[in-house]
């Protein structure tokens, strides 16, 4: 049996975008954010984030410090009976100061690298009935290239937009 995903950008999505956030201090949820991931969690359909983290390339961050964001954010997740099944981020960004990671990648957006790793880590997930949600344009052409619907957020009610994209694409 296969299973829908929800493909969420973070920054501007999720939580407010202050450009390279890395500490859970600076986090803010977007509005009704966690109210959209535990009514996505009841439906049994995946919710992952996507998300570009070129803050590492640059040396404004570490890979540790965006892997403990998202244990955090999945820690107060739960004290809401929801959770993120997967993140994936990439860390890299072309003219990055870290030279590991200033390469041009497959992976960052609209780049579908992204995308691709999930769907190969979990190989039940229904791609034509999954969706993504971001709010920039790139978000919407990687989804498309990807072969999924791709959502423009402008900082609507996120839990009202999910609970219509999903209508949309029948049960
Ligand atoms: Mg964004
Ligand atoms: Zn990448």
């Amino acid at each position: 049996m296969k299973k829908r995903a929800v493909f969420f950008d973070r920054d501007g999505v999720l939580n407010q975008d202050i450009g390279y956030l890395y500490k859970k201090a600076d986090f803010v949820w977007m509005p009704n954010a966690i109210e959209a991931i535990r009514y996505i969690n009841q439906k049994q359909i995946y919710v992952f984030v996507i998300t570009n983290q070129s803050g590492i390339a640059r040396g404004y961050y570490e890979e540790e410090d965006v892997k403990q964001l998202h244990q955090w954010m999945n820690e107060e997740l739960a004290k809401y009976d929801a959770h993120i099944d997967d993140f994936f981020y990439c860390p890299h960004y072309e003219n990055g100061n870290v030279e590991k990671y200033a390469i041009s990648c497959n992976c960052r957006k609209p780049k579908t690298g992204l995308i691709e790793q999930a769907f190969s880590k979990y190989e039940d997930v229904d791609r034509q009935n999954s969706i993504m949600i971001g709010d920039k344009l790139s978000d919407v052409e990687c989804a498309e290239t990807a072969g999924l619907r791709g959502i423009h957020y402008k900082g609507e009610n996120l839990l009202n937009l999910v609970q219509c994209e999903l209508r949309n694409r029948n049960s």
